[in-house]
């Protein structure tokens, strides 16, 4: 049996929570010297006791713990954890169907009610991301759910939650059978290959779904692309099987080019008719300045925070000069597709830098397009720091 502590939270803390906000935050508890051990359960009271939710005690970027349950009945169990992931499974039937896409997320999080923790299938394997040493206390519980709810292969697992809250290395195999890797899966027919014990991440960022769609289908007959922060090169392989003339891929780690080749070898497209080029994307900058190399569809899809042994970038403070030099390659009509998962950056700020990049550089822009998370990626209106992703294509006119 787990812990059950009673907490206090403040006046305006209780109203917020009420109106259906998930996050515990800091400053909302009373008694936060009470909080001691991780994975403690949570009832979580107004000033006057009157309850509120119940939560759980688990130390994230942000926030002490997530409301799981607004039932002062239901006990936090084993039964518990399958209600949420059959709730989140029916809410995804459509995508479990769809032949051509084997790999989505089948619970987001506070989204899907359960804030610290995503699970995702890839063909037949789950993958689950813990978000604190708190969630993963319930570890035994969601496994005991996932037996009962799912069908599946395998199952491994990323640990999100050292003290930087990065990711540590492990041998990520939970249970059932080990995949083999790479694993090839499906989205909207296009391959992708996957390994799901290598690190923090699997070789595709699954969010982006709709965006490659877009880009295959409606931006890149014939044109010259490059995608900049490429990684394993998922956009530039949707971009070439859409019929770019060629794809020129950049990314500063070295194992982004063997990554790259892979996926598009996973296509049965020949990479040797496409550039994959290892560098810093502020190097590839001024090379292709100087050999005045312009080009009609440009992703630029960053981390949030990148540190180099050259510099550092942040989304909120160089994405504005990022465009600048995006500009500067991209021809007259040519589109942007400009990217970011940062949560500290809004939608309104995000349309503030391109309208700065495009006025600093006397350059005329029409937003084309808009996207967000897809559905699977599931939010709640009441937390809408859960919707980071912001994406725009720019059409650039000189
Ligand atoms: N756009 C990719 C995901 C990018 S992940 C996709 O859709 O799959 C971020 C990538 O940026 C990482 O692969 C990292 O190696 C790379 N990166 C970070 N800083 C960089 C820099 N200064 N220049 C080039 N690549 C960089």
């Amino acid at each position: 049996m787990k812990t059950l502590l009673d907490i206090k939270v403040n006046k305006k803390a209780a109203a917020k929570l009420r109106s259906g906000y998930p996050l515990l935050e800091k400053e909302a508890v009373q008694n936060l010297k009470a909080l001691k051990e991780e994975g403690t359960i949570l009832r979580i009271l107004d000033d006057k006791k009157n309850y509120i939710g119940t939560g759980y005690y688990g130390l994230q970027n942000k926030g002490v713990g997530w409301v799981i349950s607004r039932e002062p009945e239901e006990s936090i169990d084993d039964a518990f954890f399958a209600r949420k992931i059959e709730a989140a499974v029916q809410r995804r039937k459509k995508l479990m169907e769809d032949p051509d896409t084997t790999a989505f997320r089948i619970l987001n999080g506070e989204g899907d009610g359960l804030g610290g923790l995503t699970i995702d299938y890839y063909d037949g394997f789950y993958l689950i991301q813990w978000y604190s040493e708190g969630i993963y206390l319930f570890r035994e519980d969601i496994l005991k759910a996932m037996r009962k709810k799912l069908v599946y292969k395998g199952i491994y697992e990323k640990k999100r939650f050292d003290k930087k809250g990065q990711y540590i290395e492990d041998d990520d195999f939970v249970e059932g059978e080990r995949g083999s890797f790479p694993l090839i899966i499906k989205e909207n027919g296009v391959n992708f290959a996957v390994d799901l014990n290598d690190g923090a991440m699997t070789g595709v960022f699954l969010d982006q779904r709709e965006v490659r769609k877009a880009i295959r289908e409606r931006y890149s007959n014939g044109a010259k692309m490059l995608n900049m922060f490429s990684y394993t090169g998922a956009f530039s392989v949707c971009s070439a099987l859409g019929g770019a003339a060629k794809t020129t891929s950049v990314d500063v780690a070295n194992r982004s080019k063997p990554k790259t080749i892979q996926q598009f070898e996973a296509n049965q497209l020949d990479p040797s008719l496409h550039e994959i080029v290892v560098e810093d994307v502020f190097q590839y900058f001024k090379y292709a300045a100087r050999k005045e190399r312009t080009f009609d569809l440009v992703v630029v899809d960053p981390p949030s925070f990148a540190k180099t042994k050259k510099r550092t970038f942040s989304v909120a403070k160089d994405y504005t000069k990022l465009l600048k030099e995006t500009i500067d390659l991209t021809k007259n009509g040519g589109v942007i597709v400009a990217s970011t998962n940062s949560s500290a950056v809004s939608v309104k700020t995000f349309k503030q830098f391109i309208k700065a990049a495009c006025k600093e550089k006397g350059a005329g822009y029409d937003i084309l397009e808009h996207y967000s998370l897809p559905d699977d990626f599931r939010t709640i209106s009441a937390f809408p720091e859960g919707s980071y992703l912001k994406v725009f294509f720019v059409k650039i006119t000189k």
